[in-house]
């Protein structure tokens, strides 16, 4: 069985690195999308395009081991976290900031293009209250990475505030604005609001607990299943534990929550579709 987390960071400075990868496979897991963390977190400044370009050459050598040294099957997906944006603009101004993150995206495009990476992220904008002109700058730097994602024709990992359905709608007019396909938009740490992303067209990415993807599947099996591990001791319990998504798919295939054909749904045909990548076993 094909088990694939949609949302699951590695961090071998601060967390488990492989064993956390491991953990993940020993409970049923085999597919993993491995998101960039911060260049901070990777021991880079984050204060110029050439850090995040640093940082994410190491976040696909990371990858790269984890394929490696692990029989799971990681995927990278690169990017600038909504807050290194915020940091650097409050540091060094917006215009500076703004300039060297749209570098760095154009950066994380070309792993895309060679094959490196299989998507843009996360990408977005902050999840807590920033001055009113970050905001505006956070969301022209999304649709600037989901307008790369579009030419390279890869799929865009969305960071944000929380999500409802006002939001998503929101989220599918600068899709329409942009170009992109909107299957290939994901929105990461979506709230399970499976109808209302369907009409939008965006590919929710659901965090695996077991009240949301209840509620999740009640509506259809449009959706992916994510921890949103994030590998950091300074941080225990911050977000779910790496066995999360094999453990609770294989709980609700036992008890009926999930037939097998969502599951195939959910961790083969929607990954197939959004990242245009062949899953195997
Ligand atoms: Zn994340």
């Amino acid at each position: 069985m094909i088990i694939w987390d949609d949302h699951f960071h590695v961090d071998p400075y601060h967390g488990l690195f492989l064993e956390a990868v491991k953990e993940f496979h020993r409970a049923g897991g085999t597919h993993l999308v491995v998101v960039y963390k911060t260049a901070h977190d990777y021991g880079f400044p984050g204060l110029k395009a050439e850090d995040f370009i640093k940082a994410m050459d190491f976040h696909v050598e990371l990858v790269e081991r984890i394929n490696r040294e692990t029989p799971v099957q990681a995927y990278a997906v690169v990017g600038v976290h909504p807050a290194e944006f915020d940091y650097l603009a409050r540091e060094k101004g917006l215009e500076y900031a703004k300039n060297e993150i749209m570098k760095a995206l154009e950066y994380a495009q070309k792993l895309c293009l060679e094959g490196k990476a299989i998507g843009i992220g996360e990408i977005g904008r902050p999840h807590y209250e920033v001055p009113p002109e970050i905001w505006e700058a956070s969301i022209e730097l999304m649709k600037y990475g989901m307008s790369l994602a579009r030419e390279a024709d890869c799929a865009v990992q969305l960071h944000t505030e929380s999500f409802d359905e006002a939001k998503f709608r929101e989220l599918g007019r600068y899709v329409r604005e942009v170009g992109i396909k909107p299957y290939r938009v994901v929105k990461h740490f979506s709230p399970p609001l499976v109808r209302v992303a369907e009409e939008v067209g965006v590919f929710p990415s659901i965090i695996a607990s077991r009240k949301n993807i209840k509620a999740a599947i009640e509506q259809g099996n449009r959706f992916m299943m994510e921890t949103d591990y994030i590998d950091d001791k300074r941080r225990p319990g911050a977000v779910l534990g790496p066995k999360t998504v094999p453990k609770r798919t294989k709980a609700f295939l036992q008890n009926g929550i999930f037939t097998e054909e969502d599951v195939y749904k959910i961790h083969v045909e929607n990954p197939e579709k959004v990242y245009g990548v062949e899953v195997e076993g």
